[in-house]
């Protein structure tokens, strides 16, 4: 197969071609700011962005108004978590988030410390999954906030979030979910699930890079994070990048028409890579949940050899996926949250993360399954820490 096969969904979407000419119109014709609705140009803009808005609001059965457009999944993460200390902080200063979360809302927090705040990370069990009861233990009179993610970038598991906004709600306590990576995978209903903010980012779902929304339930006190002009009813300054909302509107629209077809599929295709990988591979671990997972996610540590040298030999092969490590960024450091599981630092470096798309195929999986055994074989034959364990 010499076609370029890409398995890194997680990292990024392709975006869909009807979500680029929908965009298109808004960059060469309906180019009007959206703050001059008086006249018909700037009119149009505006109408495009509210119903960009409605469809955004709809998928996650919330209200048109509790939708602000952002730059993405991390500028919603910092504006929920920044919004609700700096506007809660007179009530207390203490936050609940977990040890797994994505740097955007860990690093978010760490920054909170310079202003008297103090974080809890919760731990998580060797599944990624959370425990309501160290949840319940860790809420002091002064929590004001309880962050944890709908679903991991990393393993793909999925939190129990209706019994994580149940337990916020009974303490009266504000719930913010960072659902970048379950958009798309998942049903989401804000109201059955009590989420008061919930971060979502286009580009995870074939939409552009650079345009996402923050779900703000009505009455969630949360100060700004971006001051100006009246922009987003007063909340979001900056004038609207009406074609990525646009194209975030589309993207989410032909998502949530297809969305339970295409979950049936990535499942089958993800539990045809799984069992291929375990089937092919000795001394593999998967990472993650077995079963309450993202459906396009694919993580295992291959023990004995590094993820960053298998990366190498699947580029070669035109396959792209990513590693449990963060060596390509600089760092040598294992990924916090196969370390969370509880992995050892050198299982955790020996770990790949495929994530499929809808446009995987049976015939892209078996191929990368048959390039993954060879790979494997090939690195752990110059391991010594395999030649010595498997002598
Ligand atoms: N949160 C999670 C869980 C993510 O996976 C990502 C991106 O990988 C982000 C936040 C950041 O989103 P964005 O790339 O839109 O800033």
């Amino acid at each position: 197969m010499n076609k370029k096969i890409y398995l890194d969904n997680a990292a990024t979407t392709k975006i869909r071609k009807e979500v680029v000419d929908e965009m298109m119109k808004y960059f060469m014709e309906y180019y009007g700011n959206p703050s001059s609705g008086i006249y018909e140009l700037g009119r149009t803009s505006k109408e495009a962005i509210e119903k960009a808005r409605k469809t955004v609001a709809t998928f996650i059965n919330a209200d048109d108004r509790e939708i602000f457009f952002t730059s993405g999944g991390t500028e919603s993460d910092n504006w929920a978590i920044k919004g609700v200390a700096f506007a809660n902080g007179d009530k207390g200063k203490h936050i609940i988030t977990t040890k797994i979360e994505h740097h955007a809302v860990l690093h978010t927090c760490e920054y909170l410390k310079k202003f008297g705040f103090e974080t809890t990370y919760l731990n998580v069990d060797e599944y990624g999954m959370i425990d309501l009861e160290e949840l319940k233990n860790s809420i002091r009179p002064d929590t004001i906030l309880i962050s944890v993610m709908y679903a991991n970038n990393e393993v793909g598991t999925i939190q129990p979030i209706e019994e994580i906004g149940k337990i916020a709600k009974e303490h009266k306590i504000i719930f913010h979910t960072d659902a970048v990576q379950a958009l798309g995978g998942v049903r989401i209903d804000v109201k059955k699930e009590n989420i008061d903010l919930l971060s979502m980012s286009a580009h995870k779902v074939h939409g552009p890079k650079g345009v996402g929304a923050l779900y703000i339930r009505k009455g969630v006190k949360l100060d700004n994070f971006m001051h100006g002009g009246a922009q987003e009813r007063n909340k979001r300054a900056g004038t609207e990048s009406v074609q990525n909302i646009v194209g975030f509107g589309k993207a989410v629209e032909l998502m949530s028409l297809e969305l339970d077809e295409k979950v049936a599929k990535l499942i089958s295709l993800r539990d045809r890579f799984i069992n291929g990988i375990k089937a092919n591979i000795d001394d593999v671990h998967l990472n993650g949940h077995p079963s309450k997972r993202l459906p396009n996610n694919v993580n295992f540590s291959y023990k004995y050899i590094e993820g960053e040298s298998i990366l190498l030999w699947l580029d070669i092969s035109g396959i792209s996926a990513s590693s449990g490590s963060a060596c390509t960024s600089g760092s040598l450091d294992p990924s916090h949250v196969l370390l969370a599981t509880g992995l050892d630092h050198g299982t955790a470096h020996g770990s790949i993360r495929f994530t499929i798309s809808d446009e995987t195929t049976e015939e892209e999986i078996d191929y990368v399954v048959g390039q993954m055994k060879e790979i494997v074989q090939k690195l752990r034959n110059m391991s010594p820490l395999y030649n010595t364990n498997n002598k």
